[in-house]
């Protein structure tokens, strides 16, 4: 079969769907924009406490990163357990360790009472070494995992790797056994019909333009400008993650756009998935380049990686595709006669600090900065801030944290340097 630029994760989903024709409603209690993992959950929560929803999305539901990701459902944060305690102190790293493991949690009952058939099992992820250094490492990062956050991963030395992966090109890994894989797609789906079930009302094609703050009968607020016309909402709660645009320009500043890439093989044979992934792993190796893969519930090779380092467009995507096969063929190479049917790319959101931020900006609420771990995290910031709009005081560890800009302030949304920062990953993954 000829390779098709298209998300595979779509074909297998139908979006729930919504009115195209519906006016907006003049007033709201809250605007939600964006309707991926983030805005959704946060939506499903608060329409459950009875406010009054209405999100926004520019294109349609599921549109960004929360339908085209890998579905790897992941505990623990972007940056090491060290580093994390030498910038924010144990006590605080222990809760934002503990939240990485609430988040599996808080996805896994929302599936359940909501009962989304998207495939979500709690298979575990590995870590896979890819110098000898690395898997050094995972020792250590192991002891204090346990020590300081009462958590157990396992280390599988090379000699036993072959009971986790099909590959022998690896110093050795680390298994978590709490991550899940789940589809994404359908993942999204069930949250939007989630939300609109419970009475949060979704108007897709409806890019918020401006924002303006605005009284209304003595109590402040919001004018949002939309491709669908305007409404007031007394809050505003951003979910736009890596498609952050001009129209919350304070945010935009604060966090990279980096593209990340995906194909998918044809569905292989069922001997042959065993021996690629034995326990079905979500699998991601120690690279600063990473590659993350694992099979679909439908027995395919999903290999994905930062295979360019800008965001998604046609050219880098159709680039991508031979770079991943040449990648996943290194790590599998009982795949090079496998064609890649699927080939699709998606925008990723880092912040200046690789960290996940949530909180009040400019008077808005917001959530974002998940780095490539935003599965779980999204789902679960969406559900936090949403407690904490809705007047509670939700113990959330990233809320509040601080949130840098670009050194010296050079960054104006547009990631002109993210060719130097693709080289500068490369040049680190050569010599540590
Ligand atoms: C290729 C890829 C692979 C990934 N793999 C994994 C993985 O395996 N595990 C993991 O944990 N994470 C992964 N991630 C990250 C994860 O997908 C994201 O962190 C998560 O989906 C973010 O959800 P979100 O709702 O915040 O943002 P998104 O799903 O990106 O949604 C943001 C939405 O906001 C909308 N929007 C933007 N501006 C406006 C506006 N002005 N008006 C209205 N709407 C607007 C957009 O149209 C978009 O639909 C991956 C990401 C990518 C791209």
């Amino acid at each position: 079969m000829a390779l098709r630029e298209q998300n595979y994760w779509l074909t297998t989903v139908e979006m729930p769907a919504t009115d195209q024709t519906r006016t907006l409603p003049e007033t709201t209690e809250v605007a939600v924009i964006g309707a991926g993992f983030t805005g959704l959950s946060a939506a499903r929560t608060l329409a459950k406490k009875g406010a009054r929803v209405v999100v926004l999305e520019a294109e349609t539901i599921g549109w960004g990163a929360s339908s085209r990701n890998g579905g790897m459902v992941l505990t623990g944060l972007k940056l090491g357990v060290n580093k994390l305690i030498s910038m924010y102190g144990r006590e605080r790293t222990r809760k934002m360790y503990a939240a990485s493991l609430s988040s599996i949690d808080c996805v896994e009952q929302i599936v359940r009472e909501e009962g989304i058939q998207c495939a979500f099992a709690r298979c575990g992820h590995l870590e896979v070494a890819c110098k000898q250094a690395h898997f050094d490492d995972y020792a250590r990062q192991v002891e204090v995992i346990a020590r300081e956050f009462n958590h157990e991963l396992k280390i599988v030395p090379r000699h036993e790797l072959r009971a986790e992966i099909g590959s022998d090109i690896y110093y050795g890994g680390m298994v978590d056994e709490i991550s899940a894989g789940v589809n994404p797609a359908r993942y999204v789906a069930g949250l939007g019909a989630a939300a609109m079930r419970a009475g949060a009302c979704v108007f897709e094609r409806a890019r918020v333009e401006t924002i303006e703050r605005e009284a209304r009968q003595g109590e402040q607020g919001w004018k949002l400008a939309t491709s669908r016309g305007s409404l007031w909402a007394r809050d505003i709660f951003v979910g736009s993650s890596g498609y952050t645009g001009a129209a919350t320009p304070a945010l935009r500043k604060k966090i990279i756009p980096i593209g990340s890439y995906i194909i998918t093989t044809d569905v292989l044979p069922e001997a042959v998935a065993r021996e690629l992934s034995p326990r079905n792993r979500m699998i991601y190796d120690s690279k600063n380049y990473i590659y993350y893969y694992r099979l679909t519930p439908d027995r395919r090779m999903l290999f994905g990686g930062r295979a360019a380092f800008f965001p998604e467009s046609k050219d880098s995507i159709r680039r991508s595709a031979e770079i991943l096969r040449l990648g996943m063929i290194d790590v599998y190479p009982q795949l090079r006669e496998t064609k890649v049917e699927f080939v699709w790319g998606g925008t990723l959101d880092f912040a200046f600090d690789i960290m996940p931020h949530a909180g009040q900006m400019d008077g808005m609420y917001y959530a974002l900065g998940y780095a490539g771990h935003g599965v779980a995290m999204a789902t679960y910031q969406g559900q936090l801030m949403a407690q904490r709009i809705a007047g509670g005081k939700p113990d959330n560890p990233f809320d509040g944290i601080p949130f840098p800009g670009a050194p010296l302030g050079l960054y104006n949304g547009r990631p002109w340097f993210l060719p130097f920062a693709g080289a500068y990953y490369k040049f680190l993954d050569w010599v540590s």
